[in-house]
């Protein structure tokens, strides 16, 4: 089945996501259950939006998450207390978190298997950077990503889901091309066998539909155009189609 996430980062008080979502919960009434959809809002937003989402076909999602389970880990968020939040997936290595605040291909290993560990499904990022794009480093780069993320694990494929988000197309309005998406999953899917891969990277409703017309793209991270409501629901439309 195809998963179409909305990756929030740091925007909606809880008040905005209340509004959000009773909007965009309408605005999906009617599509078809063949399509997983799953918001990741920000930490403060996830108990209004459990309240609101329970028992309708969204899933919720956070953005990151601490590997131990409790402790002196001062401003970090475990994976029981999200899970009694009602999460399901959290979103793991993201490049703004591995190249703003510095998190290794080590603790994201560790954030894999503690998810693993708790029934959370992590979605891995993976991505490069232009100057490895340019020198022609894509798929060492996502290689050696993988393997240390996914180091000490056996057989994870169908318990965890791959985000490819080129570093230089997040946020930029510049996605890459569907062909160059296809490529590099393609490439995962050979590494690691039958595994979900979602493209993530200046994806809106006009270019959604491209993307997941190719055989190896199985869904879609959404950032920017998933703060609007009409937008993200006129993304996961196109998904159905
Ligand atoms: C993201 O946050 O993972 C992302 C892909 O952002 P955007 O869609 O804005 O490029």
């Amino acid at each position: 089945m195809k998963l179409i996430v909305a990756n929030w980062k740091m925007n909606k008080t809880p008040k905005e996501t209340k509004e959000y979502l009773e909007t965009f919960l309408r605005l999906i009434e009617g599509v078809d259950d063949n399509v997983e959809i799953l918001i990741c809002p920000p930490f403060t937003s996830l108990c209004i939006a459990w309240d609101i989402l329970k028992g309708s076909k969204v899933k919720l999602g956070a953005q990151n998450c601490h590997y131990e389970q409790k402790g002196a880990f001062t401003g970090e968020i475990s994976l029981d207390m999200l899970k009694e939040l009602g999460v399901s997936y959290v979103i793991v290595g993201h490049s703004e978190r591995r190249w703003i605040f510095g998190e290794t291909d080590e603790l994201i290993n560790k954030k894999v298997i503690a998810c693993l560990e708790k029934g959370i499904r992590p979605i891995l990022c993976v991505g490069e950077k232009m100057e490895e794009r340019e020198a022609g480093m894509t798929l060492k780069v996502i290689e050696s990503q993988l393997k240390l993320a996914l180091s000490g694990l056996d057989e994870v494929s169908e318990r965890i889901d791959i985000a490819y988000e080129p570093v230089w197309a997040i946020g930029s309005g510049n996605p890459a091309t569907p062909e160059d998406a296809q490529l590099v999953h393609s490439f995962i899917k050979e590494l690691l066998g039958k595994v979900r891969v979602l493209y993530g990277g200046s994806v809106n409703p006009q270019n959604a539909g491209e993307f997941l017309s190719m055989p190896d793209v199985d869904g879609l991270l959404v950032g920017g155009a998933s703060l609007d409501p009409s937008s993200f629901a006129q993304i996961v439309k196109v998904s159905q189609r």
